[in-house]
């Protein structure tokens, strides 16, 4: 079990952002790896809560050390909405499209525009729990700009920058996202590790 790890998604966009920040030191097996198909719940209601009920799951089926993420884009005039409810803001059915124009409706042309994003990853390692934080904070511009990224990127400009998450290029994004820097302090975190 030495240096191996499920992280408990089969988003291949992830899997490959995480394999390069491990560099070749840790072996990061998916849910496909471990031929696991169910429906991991994901049901509490804080980023923190989503995020281990997905690690402890895994570890506590199949007895490997695990972790899991959970993103959020909290908006500091709706009381950090949408946070952990970010994937289905709009309702069950929808897609981000829907979400980013309950997102402009709700805000309206409020000058307050600050928000942020924010990635909790669980690590559920010999039965411990262990959590890691990364955050960007940026603003909501009104209107849509940019086809990159995915979710709310369109909206989301960087703190200190003036293109969209979605105008930027994939790298450059990846390298400073709120995703990016929690698994960054995981993997500090594991290379420290004794046991
Ligand atoms: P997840 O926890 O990574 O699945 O993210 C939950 C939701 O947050 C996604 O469905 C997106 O709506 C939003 N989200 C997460 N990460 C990002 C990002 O990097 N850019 C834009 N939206 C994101």
């Amino acid at each position: 079990m030495e240096h191996k790890f499920v992280f408990a998604t089969n988003n291949k966009h992830k899997l490959k952002e995480v394999n390069e920040i491990a560099d070749g030191k840790f072996d990061i097996l998916s849910l496909n790896d471990i031929n696991c198909i169910d429906t991991i719940p994901e049901d509490q209601d804080t980023l923190e809560g989503n995020a281990l009920q997905k690690a402890r799951y895994i570890y506590e089926k199949c007895m490997i050390n695990c972790f899991a993420d959970d993103t959020g884009l909290e908006v500091d005039v709706l009381n950090g909405s949408p946070g952990a409810f970010s994937a289905r803001y709009a309702g069950d059915q929808c897609d981000s499209n829907d979400n980013i124009e309950k997102l402009l409706s709700e805000m309206g042309d409020t000058p307050y525009r600050s928000a942020r994003f924010r990635t909790v990853v669980a690590l559920v390692l010999d039965g411990k729990e262990y959590f890691f934080e990364g955050e960007i904070k940026g603003e909501i511009i009104t209107e849509k700009r940019g086809s990159g990224g995915f979710g709310y990127d369109a909206v989301f400009v960087p703190e200190g920058l003036s293109d969209t998450f979605a105008e930027l290029p994939a790298f450059l994004k990846n390298s400073i996202s709120h995703r990016a820097i929690a698994m960054q302090k995981l993997f500090y975190f594991l290379r420290h590790y004794q046991r």
